[in-house]
C-alpha cells in the first residue's frame, strides 16, 4: 500500500550568505498527519518550512507539495497550503471581520469566513480591532485566516508561543479539529509536550539536519534513560542485587533513598527484589521518560 505524501522535503540545503541554516534534511508528511519539526534555536526549522511553502528559494534537494514545486509551482501551491500569516502583516486597525473577509477575498473558492469565525470562537470579536486581541484571539484568527482558503495542508509555525497554558491548551484542541476535517498540518514547536501531544511523528532537526524522525513514543524510547524508579526502603537493600537488575542504568542511595534508572522491565524487577527480601517501598515514585529526555539526547543545541 503507498501512502499519499502532501509535502517531501529531499536533500534540502539552504545557507544565507556563508552561513548554512538548513544542511540536508529529508521528510514526508503524509496526508492527513500532524507532522512536528522540533528543535532548538536556530536549528533550521524555520528556513525548513519557509522553503516548503515556497517563500525561500532551496540552495540543493528538492521540495514538494501535493506533487508540486512550491517555486516553480508557487500559485497552486499557495491555493493547496494555508499559511499562517507573520504578526506584522496585519494592520493593528483592522476588526476580525474585515481581515476575514479580506483574506477570503484572495482566494476562488474561499471558506465561509461566519462559519470559520464561529468554529474558531471569533464571532463574538468581529468588530474588534486586530491591535486589542488577547494573544490567544489573536493566534485563533491567524488559523482562521491559513484556512480560509479551503486548503489541503497548514503550515503552523511557532503557533502557541507567547500564549499562556489554558490559551495553549485551547489552540491544541483547535488544531487537532483542523486534522480532524481532513487537512493535514506541518508544526513547527519549540514545546515537548506540544510535540508529544499532538503530532503522529515528529522530525527533530539539529544543526540543519534530521537528527532523529519517528512517532513520539518512539522518540522517547530512544532516550538513554527511559524510567526512573526511586524510593525509601523499610530495610537495608543491597546496591549490588539492584545493579544487576535488568537494564538498570545507574542505582544512587542519599539519605535513605534509593534511586534506579532503567526501563519499565527494571521497574518490575525492583518491585520483585523488594517482595522477596519483604521490604516496603515508602514513598515509592515511578518516573516516566519523556520528549524532553529524548530531545536532550538527540541534540546538541545550534548555539552551544
Ligand atoms: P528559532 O527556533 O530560533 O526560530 P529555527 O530553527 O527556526 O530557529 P531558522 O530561523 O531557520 O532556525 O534559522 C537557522 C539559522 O539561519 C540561524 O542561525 C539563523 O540566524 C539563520 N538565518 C535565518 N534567517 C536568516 C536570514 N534571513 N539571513 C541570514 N541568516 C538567517
Amino acid at each position: 500500500m503507498s501512502t499519499t505524501h502532501m509535502m517531501e522535503v529531499n536533500g534540502l540545503r539552504k545557507a544565507y550568505g556563508g552561513r548554512t541554516a538548513v544542511a540536508d534534511v529529508s521528510f514526508a508528511v503524509a496526508e492527513g498527519e500532524i507532522f512536528g519539526i522540533l528543535g532548538p534555536n536556530g536549528a533550521g526549522k524555520t528556513t525548513t518550512v519557509e522553503c516548503v511553502e515556497g517563500l525561500r528559494v532551496p540552495d540543493a534537494g528538492t521540495v514538494r507539495v501535493a506533487g508540486l514545486d512550491p517555486v516553480a509551482d508557487h500559485d497552486k501551491v499557495t491555493r493547496l497550503l494555508g499559511a499562517q500569516l507573520q504578526q506584522s502583516e496585519l494592520q493593528p486597525k483592522l476588526t476580525v471581520r474585515e481581515a476575514l473577509e479580506l483574506y477570503a477575498s484572495f482566494h476562488p473558492r474561499p471558506a465561509d469566513w461566519r462559519t470559520l469565525a464561529e468554529r474558531l470562537g471569533l464571532t463574538d470579536h468581529l468588530t474588534a480591532r486586530y491591535a486589542t486581541l488577547s494573544g490567544g484571539q489573536k493566534q485563533r484568527l491567524s488559523i482562521a485566516l491559513a484556512l480560509i482558503g479551503n486548503p489541503k495542508a497548514v503550515v503552523l509555525d511557532e503557533l502557541t508561543t507567547g500564549l499562556d497554558p489554558r490559551a495553549r491548551r485551547e489552540t491544541w484542541a483547535l488544531i487537532e479539529d483542523v486534522r480532524d476535517s481532513g487537512v493535514t498540518v506541518l508544526l513547527v514547536t519549540h514545546f515537548m509536550e506540544e510535540a508529544q501531544r499532538l503530532c503522529d511523528r515528529i522530525a527533530v532537526i539539529d544543526k540543519g539536519r534530521v537528527a532523529a524522525l519517528d512517532t513520539p513514543a518512539g522518540l522517547i524510547r530512544r532516550a538513554t534513560v527511559s524510567t526512573v524508579i526511586s524510593f525509601t526502603p523499610s530495610g537495608p537493600l543491597d546496591d549490588r542485587e539492584l545493579t544487576a537488575l535488568p537494564h538498570a542504568a545507574s542505582v544512587q542511595t542519599q539519605e535513605g533513598r534509593v534511586v534506579v534508572e532503567g526501563t519499565d522491565e527494571t521497574v518490575n524487577a525492583v518491585i520483585s527484589l523488594l517482595a522477596r527480601h519483604r521490604i516496603t517501598a515508602h514513598q515509592l515514585r515511578v518516573t516516566e521518560a519523556s520528549l524532553d529526555d529524548a530531545f536532550l539526547d538527540l541534540t546538541t543545541g545550534a548555539d552551544r
